[in-house]
């Protein structure tokens, strides 16, 4: 063990026996001697107060500094990308040290990890993390040295306009602009090093500031938790937050990646009528009837004739009117479609080594999902587009349906994640089903090569413990 390791022990225990002395009345403390204490005796001393007036454990402070640490990261800077030894500077008060255990690849990211791009500031690419915390500034309240934590790819802070308003996956702590992104390491020449979008996740070390982090209470293994900081998340969201599925109801989702697949179990787990899923991938429709869908269907075939196809497979029994039936409609106008469409099959940034769809800009796939959402259905849109859409004005501004642009799917990360968590424990959802690569560090190149070719799904970059 190291002086560093010790130091980060002592740490720990120092923080055991704060939570200890919180059943001692003798510490609460009044809001006047917090002031005299200051901000950083107050903090350590007030988590034995609030501990009190709660019933809870006190949050556990880490006092001092972790700079000099040493830890390795894959690093892309100027034209190059590759692991790196870096040594860590000190934490912000409201900053949380996180030992990486894994972190979920995403397919927004592979520009960042296999590009060739020039670089200006050298940067930790991906965006969610998940690990032990070891260290805590000192106004972190939400996390304790020792926690499991998930860093998820969006914060929750409960505080900003959106988290006040309804839209918390627009939480103004989201990069950019919402948090200082300053370096957290340095490179062996004194660069600075800093974490995309805040948070990086390919490095043995992660900090996060503490809107980002959700402590995770559960024995699931870590590549499963990994993937709620991103796809199997936003998968599950899809079907369960802005207007979740009802029993019986048709949903149809256009894409079976990693999200797309979450997205069919989420709306296995709701109890849905029809699943139909849209996937030019053989062996990603193979997978979406194995995890629950009822019908899949390739986009190259009778392209033309898609939204029709679909449009019946949603029809009710009956065309009696008297009866709850439904006539077609006609064109754009139709009464036809499902009640939940999940669009998250996304564009082609890279030419994919297995079978892809009719337009690889993934604008076709947005007006198929747009055409086949019933009026007063959902529609939520995932993924990333390239270019511009049009859509007919009357029909899209008079058709009924609700249209929800769905960073994260909506999710409010601080409530969702825990219910997500109990559907996987419960069988309800299988994230780990998903997951076809958990490659070290070392591999970042490779696996991430095999998201932009498509034939790899739920990957997660693992950190021995
Ligand atoms: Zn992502
Ligand atoms: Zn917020």
């Amino acid at each position: 063990m190291n002086t560093r390791d010790k130091t980060l022990e002592t740490r720990a225990n120092d923080d055991i026996t704060a939570s200890t002395d919180a059943d001692d009345p003798g510490n609460a403390l009044s809001r006047r001697e917090m002031l005299v204490l200051g901000a950083t005796g107050a903090a350590a001393l007030a988590s034995g107060a609030q501990a009190q007036e709660t019933g809870a454990d006190a949050p556990a402070v880490a006092a001092g500094s972790v700079a000099g640490m040493p830890f390795r990261a894959y690093v892309r800077y100027g034209t190059e990308g590759s692991v790196e030894d870096l040594t860590l500077r000190d934490i912000k008060p409201t900053q949380v040290l996180v030992r990486s255990r894994g972190s979920c690849g995403c397919y927004t990211v592979t520009t960042s990890v296999l590009g060739d791009f020039p670089q200006q500031t050298p940067t930790i690419p991906n965006h969610s993390g998940m690990g032990i915390v070891e260290a805590v500034g000192e106004q972190v309240r939400r996390v304790r040295v020792g926690d499991r934590v998930l860093v998820s790819g969006t914060p929750w802070c409960g505080q900003c306009h959106q988290c006040l308003t309804g839209t918390p996956e627009w939480c103004n702590y989201l990069a950019p602009g919402g948090v200082p992104n300053d370096p957290i390491a340095d490179m062996a020449d004194g660069t600075g090093v800093i974490e995309a979008s805040v948070i990086g996740g390919l490095s043995e070390i992660v900090v996060a500031y503490e809107e980002y982090c959700v402590p995770i209470f559960s024995d699931l293994p870590d590549e499963q938790i990994a993937m709620l900081g991103d796809t199997g998340a936003v998968g599950v969201a899809a079907t369960s937050v802005y207007d979740p599925v009802q029993i019986g109801q048709n949903v149809v989702i256009f894409g079976a990646g990693p999200i797309g697949l979450a997205a069919v179990q989420g709306a296995r787990a709701q109890a849905a009528g029809r699943i139909i899923v849209v996937e030019p991938a053989r062996y990603r429709r193979e997978l979406a009837v194995e995890f629950g869908a009822t019908t899949v269907l390739d986009p190259n075939e009778d392209t033309d004739t898609l939204v029709d196809r679909i449009r019946e497979l949603c029809a009710p029994p009956t065309d009696r009117l008297d009866a709850g039936g439904q006539i077609a409609g006609r064109g754009l106008i139709s009464m036809r479609g499902a009640d939940l469409v999940v669009e998250a099959s996304g564009y082609d940034r890279y030419p994919p080594a297995v079978e892809t769809g009719p337009d690889t800009t993934g604008l076709l796939a947005l007006r198929q999902a747009w055409e086949v959402t019933a009026p007063g259905g959902s529609l939520v849109t995932l993924a990333v587009q390239q270019g511009d859409i049009a859509f007919p004005g009357s029909a899209f501004c008079l058709s009924g349906k609700r249209i929800y642009g769905g960073q994260m799917a909506g999710m409010n990360v601080m409530r969702d994640t825990a219910r997500f968590v109990t559907a996987m424990e419960n069988g309800s959802v299988d994230i780990g089903a998903i997951i076809t690569a958990t490659p070290s560090l070392e591999d970042v190149r490779p696996a991430f090569q095999g998201v932009a070719d498509r034939t790899e799904l739920g990957v997660v970059i693992t950190f021995p413990a």
